[in-house]
């Protein structure tokens, strides 16, 4: 039997999986491997990154509360699980340089990111567009200011009137 052969008989037998057991397998499952198991298939992929599925939605929050302990906050409103716990992973360092290095949640751009892809994405948004950006988004930036100052504030990392 060839390699590509042998694959669909290996595949069946997991993904045959009914979602129900699926779901029960995610709970034991740590963030990490749920981003992994996400990538092993389609049906895999379907069933974590349904953005409005509310089981999708259950599996993220689980796996978060069981392994984040400290991350016990929801996520800020309008923000899936997925998202939030994908935000939170700062061991996987920046998400737009993909280095692993210190990095800070912007929550206001939903990125996780060093300090130096920070400036650089900050900076192509010049003024006008900035200000527009924010008068567009106003409420929902008022919103977010004030949840990172909740966290901040939870997690002691206020300092000066800035969170970091
Ligand atoms: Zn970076």
């Amino acid at each position: 039997m060839t390699p590509e052969q042998d694959i669909p008989s290996v595949q069946s037998a997991i993904t045959t999986l009914p979602p129900e057991l699926f779901i029960k397998l995610c709970a034991f499952l740590p963030p990490a491997d749920l981003f992994t198991l996400s990538q092993v298939c389609r049906k895999f992929h379907g069933y974590l990154c349904a953005p409005n599925s509310f089981s999708t939605q259950q599996i993220w929050k689980v796996s978060r509360l069981k392994f984040m302990l400290k991350e016990d906050m929801p996520p800020p409103e309008g923000m899936n699980e997925k998202k939030y716990v994908e935000l939170l992973m700062m061991e996987r360092g920046c998400q737009i340089c993909k280095r692993v290095k210190l990095c800070k949640i912007y929550w206001e751009f939903e990125v996780r990111s060093c300090e130096e892809c920070f400036l650089i994405k900050a900076v192509n948004l010049s003024k006008e567009n900035l200000k527009s950006w924010l008068d567009d988004k106003k409420l929902i930036f008022d919103s977010i200011m004030e949840y990172a100052t909740q966290r901040a504030i939870k997690y002691g990392t206020l300092e000066n009137g800035k969170y970091y």
